[in-house]
């Protein structure tokens, strides 16, 4: 008989952790997931899945005023929060049956209960008190919104994970942050119909992305009335009568109905015992992993947002898949994390890939640089005043695309495509031999010849 209970223990059930319980079951091992909250993680109930379904009512205001152009009237549109929330919990409930029956189906025994590590192989079920003994054992447990300091009021300030329970919708919102969520909600509210502040500690919001992606994104939020606040922070957040009011940094204040931080994710590591298994961490608070996910004891494993690697849905997937791949069938996968292509879903969209400009010409000794800016075809009737942007940040001496941004309607589409295209090492050459598609934005990027510059790197002293 097996010492142990079962193959397999997985915390957590969000993106990762499922995906690498149901494969590992369906290579006929023992599987346990525990989950303390609901199954689907962050990505089904409070991220990606609801966030794009706001996004997209937050879109439809934007049609509306457009359909003018195009001869439609439209007559006092009206939205309803409400309803828009409670359709989403629908749908909410409905993706999270699925995931379950989707377990079940792989014999996969899902525990309702948060999951402590004992020792190195046994796990505690807080709900019931037993004790699982596992073979191997998955962390899984994703991040958590991190507020940063602990300033006066810090209890009016929101999330992510409230904002989709509001109440209301707020007349007027003020975010902290310059990240993925910060722009994306400043897009939604906008889009709904709230006055929106968006407050951001750097000189520009989305760092890390291409320097012409920030600036570029950055006017068209505020021409869509967004007010971007830069090098400042929020220092203290008072309740007033009508509202909270915000104290930043410059001693400007601010008031608005709602406060929301997003201003980044810890990840999930407190009270799971991980000392009592001798799991370490990194400098950075996540766990520590190598090229398979393995911590520092060999038979526990950790992936998505709780090892801080590259924190998206889709590369806690295939790292929980390839745990259980190597784990289960004897496979030897270690997963690729270069050249991730990622969508941010603001108003408009920003869909990117590779290298920036800037990590080109500190990596390439010659880089060349297309780019282009223009007024989208379905926007000229509309009389709408937006702008999509293209650039493609090229190797001087070999032709390979190295990296590709696009800020306009459908980013996130297109640069799931060009990412074919650029795993395969695609040259320009090879982009400039694909025939346009025509009348289309995306053809932009295969009619591009002009180069906007090229930067030769100066040789070492
Ligand atoms: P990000 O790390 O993207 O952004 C955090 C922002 O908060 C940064 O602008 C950061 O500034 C700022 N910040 C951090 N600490 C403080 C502080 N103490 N005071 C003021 N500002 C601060 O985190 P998000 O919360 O936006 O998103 C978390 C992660 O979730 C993302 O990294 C992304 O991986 C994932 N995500 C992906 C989405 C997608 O794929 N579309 C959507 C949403 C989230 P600075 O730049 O100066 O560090």
């Amino acid at each position: 008989m097996s010492d142990f209970d079962v193959d397999f223990f997985v915390i957590g059930a969000g993106s990762g952790g499922v995906r690498a319980a149901r494969i590992a079951a369906n290579h006929g091992a023992r599987v346990i997931v525990a989950e303390e909250y609901r199954v689907g993680g962050t990505c089904v109930i409070r991220g990606c899945v609801p966030k794009k379904l706001l996004v997209y009512a937050s879109r439809f205001a934007d049609d509306f005023e457009d359909a003018a152009g195009y001869g439609w009237t439209v007559q006092n549109p009206v939205f309803n929060w409400q309803t828009l929330i409670a359709n989403k919990d629908l749908e909410i409930d409905r993706l999270e049956r699925a995931y379950i029956a989707n377990l079940e189906r792989s014999k996969v025994k899902i525990v309702r209960s948060r999951a402590v590590l004992e020792d190195a192989h046994r796990v505690r079920l807080v709900a019931t008190g037993e004790i699982v003994r596992a073979k191997h054992i998955l962390i899984a447990t994703g991040g958590w919104p991190s507020h940063g300091a602990d300033i006066a009021g810090l209890e009016h300030v929101i999330s992510s994970n409230e904002a989709f329970h509001l109440k209301e919708l707020p007349k007027r919102i003020l975010i902290q942050g310059g990240g993925y969520i910060a722009v994306e909600f400043a897009g939604i509210f906008r889009g709904l119909g709230s006055e929106v502040t968006l407050v951001y500690r750097g000189d520009n919001i989305l760092r890390g992305f291409d320097d012409d992606v920030r600036e570029h994104l950055r006017g068209e939020m505020e021409k869509r009335g967004i007010r971007v606040v830069t090098r400042k922070i929020v220092e203290a957040v008072e309740k007033v009568d009508h509202g909270l009011c915000v104290s930043l940094s410059d001693h400007e204040t601010i008031t608005v109905d709602q406060v929301m931080f997003a201003t980044g994710r810890r990840p999930n590591v407190s009270g799971l015992g991980l000392e009592h298994a001798g799991v370490q961490l990194n400098a950075m608070g996540a766990i520590k992993v190598d090229k398979y996910s393995r911590t520092s004891v060999p038979h526990i494993y950790a992936v998505g947002d709780v090892t801080d690697r590259v924190n998206l849905t889709p590369v806690a997937i295939r790292e929980g898949h390839a745990v259980a791949d190597n784990l289960f069938d004897g496979k030897d996968i270690v997963v690729d994390h270069s050249d991730i292509p990622t969508a941010v879903f603001s108003e408009p969209e920003v869909g990117v890939i590779g290298l920036t400009e800037a990590q080109a010409r500190q990596d390439y000794a010659r880089v060349d640089i297309y780019k282009s800016s223009f007024r989208a075809m379905k926007m000229t009737l509309a009389g709408r005043d937006t702008r999509c942007f293209f650039k493609l940040v090229v190797d001087g001496e070999t032709d390979r695309v190295l990296g590709c941004h696009i800020v306009g309607p459908d980013a996130g589409e297109m640069i799931q495509l060009v990412g074919i295209a650029i795993k395969m090492n695609a040259t320009k050459a090879d982009f400039d031999r694909v025939m346009a598609v025509h009348p289309t934005a995306a053809e932009e990027l295969v009619t591009m010849r002009t180069k906007a510059a090229t930067y030769v790197r100066e040789a070492a002293e």
